[in-house]
């Protein structure tokens, strides 16, 4: 859309001249989150507070400019590329922590308040903020509860969700609104707060978060289990829990993954099927209790090899082992690149091995290359597609391929996303997975956003198929 003459102006004198931007370099770089999609912006605008946005969305309003909120621009599946064009609204200036108050379990924070800074002031104080995403280094606050992220610790910390006490959020209109509290229990009226979590920018610009804060576990230790067979891998994951024993976190690899990032960054990891790093924490006799039951759980599911280790050295090299995959996959072949399709999809925690054997049984038949792995105890599993991204042919593989990964999810009583969220990528999946309830989302859309100005075209407004709007050089295969 092509902005109406003076209105840049008077964007600049809200922000500052310098926080407001229609640079080609910047609109293009702006265009881009970590997803496959890319699309301009009109104007990129820096907000320093919660008024500033207050004044945007007034404008914007005014004007009828679409707005797409934008935290650190890690969102995997295109939820904060501009569809639309229209204004970019990024939220990184807004970085203060406001308030750490351990003897009320609590902090307060603005959106743009990175994920690790905040786990960094809160540490001195023996407390943290648990979901653990592994974009830590770069995700926003704001963009966590806008996309309910979560992590490897998910299975015994619970996703970011659970941890959002209260929110301080801008709406369409531009009127500032205050919902939840910062108390840990609250019965006052709807739980709006949880309305906005997981809304992807389409509700409203969320400018400050009450968050619920956890004691640090006192000690942690990991299990690396390998198996031969990646079915018994996804067993021993569901035999674990039922025992009943809950791992901080569980971190699944097939085969694939494991070549990747041993080719890529040395990792040596055992050459196996499968692998499972299996991490407990705790008291520090707990942990050496759950460890034991760890071993003998991954055993007696068929691991072939079984190395336990509590020291900080080890462990982080496992960690980070596994954090490369998604870079490390794309340099296993010459020609293809790693992209996120159907990366993120949940199920029940019992149907992990239909599900590992369910997506290399597509990728053969579609001749794609899929890497699988994820935080498997609590049922979330990620693949990856290694498609060449100049040939029409691989994607139109890769997208049939996605089709029928998620038929399979959706058979297996699963969700087409457990914590990227739903964006461009998946929005077609999200509408089959479900049928009734999107009608509901689109008459909150309705109510909230009436002119539909904010994120437009996203979610359950989503039309056409996935691979449209390309970063790569087959840009447009409608
Ligand atoms: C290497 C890598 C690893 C990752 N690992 C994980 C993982 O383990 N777990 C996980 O959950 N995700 C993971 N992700 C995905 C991503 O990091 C998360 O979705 C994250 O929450 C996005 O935060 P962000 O600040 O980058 O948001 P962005 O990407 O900027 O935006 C995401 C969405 O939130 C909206 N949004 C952003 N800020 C606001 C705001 N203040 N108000 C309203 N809406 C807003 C945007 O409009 C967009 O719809 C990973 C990504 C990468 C690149």
């Amino acid at each position: 859309m092509k902005l109406k003459e003076g209105l840049v102006e008077e964007i600049a004198s809200i922000v500052g001249r310098e926080n407001c931007s229609t640079r080609v370099a910047d609109l293009y770089t702006y265009g881009f989150d970590s997803s496959i999609h890319h699309h301009s912006p009109d104007v990129v605008v820096r907000p320093s507070s919660a008024e500033e946005v207050s004044r945007l969305m007034k404008l914007a309003s005014r004007e009828g400019i679409p707005v797409v909120p934008r935290g650190g621009g890690t969102g995997l599946c295109g939820a904060a590329v501009p569809i639309k064009g229209g204004m970019v609204m990024d939220l990184t200036r807004m970085n203060r922590i406001k308030e750490i108050r351990v003897n009320d379990l609590y902090c307060v924070a603005e959106a743009g308040v990175v994920y690790d800074r905040l786990n960094e002031a809160l540490s001195p104080n023996k407390f943290f903020f648990p979901p653990t995403p592994g974009s830590g280094e770069a995700c926003t606050i704001g963009g966590m509860v806008a996309t309910n992220a979560s992590g490897m610790r998910a299975v015994k910390y619970g996703a970011t969700r659970d941890y959002v006490l209260g929110l301080e959020v801008v709406l369409a209109d531009g009127s500032i609104i205050h919902v939840g509290t910062n108390t840990i229990k609250n019965s006052s009226g709807y739980q709006l707060e949880r309305l906005f979590v997981g809304s992807e920018g389409t509700l409203g610009i969320i400018t400050e978060v009450t968050l619920k804060i956890a004691p640090k576990p006192k000690k942690s230790a990991m299990v690396l289990a390998a198996f031969d067979r990646l079915e018994d891998a996804g067993k021993c994951v569901s035999n674990l829990i039922s025992v009943p024993l809950i791992p901080s976190a569980t971190e699944l690899m097939d085969d694939i993954c494991i070549r990747a990032v041993n080719k890529a960054v040395q990792a040596g990891l055992p050459d196996v099927q499968a692998i499972c790093m299996i991490e407990v924490d705790g008291e520090p006799e707990i942990v050496a209790k759950e460890l034991k039951v760890v071993e003998s759980i991954a055993r007696q599911s068929g691991a072939s090899s079984v190395q336990v280790s509590d020291d900080s050295k080890q462990m982080a090299k496992w960690t980070s082992a596994r954090k490369s995959v998604m870079s490390a996959l794309s340099r296993l072949g010459d020609q293809l690149v790693s992209v996120s399709l159907a990366d993120d999809m949940a199920v029940p925690i019992s149907k992990i091995p239909d599900a590992v054997v369910a997506f290399h049984r597509i990728a053969e038949e579609n001749q794609v290359i899929v890497g699988t792995y994820g935080h498997a105890a609590d049922g979330n599993l990620h693949t990856k597609m290694l498609l060449d991204p100049c040939s029409e042919d691989s994607w139109r593989r890769g997208e049939r391929a996605v089709g029928q990964i998620f038929d399979a999810v959706i058979s297996l009583g699963g969700t087409v996303t457990g914590e990227h969220g739903v964006g461009i990528s998946k929005a077609p999946y999200m509408m089959k997975e479900r049928p009734d309830a999107w009608r509901t989302m689109m008459a909150i859309k309705k109510a909230l956003d009436p002119q539909d100005i904010l994120n437009p075209g996203k979610l359950m407004q989503w039309e056409g198929g996935i691979i449209r709007d390309l970063r790569y050089p087959c840009r447009d295969l409608r």
